[in-house]
């Protein structure tokens, strides 16, 4: 077993981190907006960003999953609008690599050049307002006429969906009662289809440079050349690909982890109280150590679930396993942060309160941890019912 970087992979991390604390924004100011810094978002596609995964004959970089994570932890932990950062997620993880995996030859060479070098931006919607953690009681239909089909439905709470042009789009193409997985099919559906439109945005706690929105099918026609995969094989092609969502996409909350622990050390060594820095507390040490603890924790969750990847395994389980253990433990020492900053945690103008409103979010999108839970108790055989 081997747990060091390869050469290319610490120049890689290293580069990243100098490229986003000298380029990527104000995060206060994002915050503050709660819009997409899209000039930020310009220089991460300049910066090759977009295109990670995808094959060089697309325009990508074709890195391997754990070089990718390496760099999203670079990101995570140089640059401070973590909204930025999660909008690029969703845009390579919830979108861009469905059709890297299941797209044709064709829909390959139309989509992902543009994904790459991040003129297109994706979003990803399947949540609709009556079906969230139950994703097979989606409502959404796409029914076939010749060459399109029509999509009728309402998809919420999609992240990027205000600045997207590509949404990969599910929708059930069976009837009520078919069996449930063999009823929903995926489709990549453009912001310029007539019958498509974003009809809300709204306001979040965290993470608000990450735009979301709220999007309508009404009669929607999709040509039937944009049908991901076979008819029928949504629910496939979801429960391959959300392995990306719950164990990459995560690698930046491991650098953030990284970069908040840093900043405290940094706090509880010059802060003094009582005649002696706030470090030589034992409690104050003992928070900082148990920081230290969740985040290599994690950090080796998420290696081994995306060196899974790399040797091209499903890795529902350790995904499952990432994906609670690095959004539980970051919302945990994040709360640990504030406390350790005390005032200035709480106050805005030192940027310790937003860590905390992004790290909220982590436990719910994705899959909520009690659905991580509910996964890992079933691929241990435990029966649900
Ligand atoms: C920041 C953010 C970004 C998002 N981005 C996207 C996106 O880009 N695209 C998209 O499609 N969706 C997106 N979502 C939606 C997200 O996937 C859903 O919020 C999530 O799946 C939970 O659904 P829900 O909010 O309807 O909660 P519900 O499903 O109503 O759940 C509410 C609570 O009940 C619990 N619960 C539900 N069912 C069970 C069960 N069987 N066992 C135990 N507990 C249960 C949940 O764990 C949760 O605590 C995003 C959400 C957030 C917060």
């Amino acid at each position: 077993m081997d747990f060091s970087f390869t050469a290319e992979q610490t120049q890689l991390r290293r580069s990243i981190i100098e490229f986003a604390e000298r380029e990527l924004g104000d995060a206060a100011e994002s915050d503050r907006a709660a819009r997409l810094n899209r000039d930020a978002w310009k220089k991460c596609a300049e910066f090759g960003i977009t295109g990670w995964p995808v094959p060089k004959a697309y325009g990508g970089a074709g890195l391997d999953p754990v070089t990718i994570a390496v760099g999203l932890e670079a990101l995570g932990y140089g640059c401070r609008d973590n909204g930025l950062v999660f909008a690029l997620n969703n845009h390579l993880w919830a979108c861009t690599v469905y059709l890297v995996e299941h797209g044709t030859e064709e829909q390959k060479a139309r989509f992902l050049p543009g994904l790459a070098d991040g003129s297109l931006i994706g979003a990803h919607a399947l949540t609709e307002p009556e079906s969230g953690s139950d994703v097979l009681g989606m409502k959404t239909t796409a029914e076939r006429h010749g060459d399109t089909y029509v999509l009728r439905g309402t998809k919420t709470f999609i992240s990027n969906a205000p600045v997207a042009d590509v949404f990969l789009t599910f929708a059930r193409t069976g009837s009520e009662d078919s069996p449930a997985a063999g009823a929903l099919s995926a489709f990549v559906v453009t912001a310029d289809l007539p019958g498509f439109r974003v009809s809300r945005s709204w306001e979040k706690a965290g993470l608000r440079s990450t735009e979301m929105g709220q999007v309508e099918f009404d009669e929607c026609r999709v040509p039937a050349a944009n049908l991901l995969g076979a008819e029928g094989n949504g629910f496939n092609l979801f429960t391959s690909s959300i392995d990306w969502e719950r164990s990459v996409l995560f690698a930046s909350q491991i650098g953030v982890m990284e970069r908040v622990l840093d900043d405290c050390v940094e706090h509880v060594r010059r802060r003094r109280q009582f005649g002696k820095p706030l470090g030589a507390q034992q409690a104050v040490r003992h928070r900082i150590a148990d920081m230290k603890v969740r985040l290599e924790l994690a950090r080796l969750a998420m290696y081994k679930a995306a060196w899974r990847k790399r040797e091209g395994h499903l890795a529902p389980l350790d995904a499952a396993i990432a994906k609670l253990a690095i959004s539980e433990s970051h919302l945990r020492s994040m709360l640990d942060a504030v406390q350790l900053h005390g005032a200035r945690g709480y106050l805005t103008e030192f940027g310790v309160e937003r860590e905390l409103r992004d790290a909220l979010a982590g436990t719910i999108y994705g899959g909520t941890s009690e659905i991580q839970r509910d996964i890992v108790a079933g691929l241990l055989g435990v029966p649900s019912s």
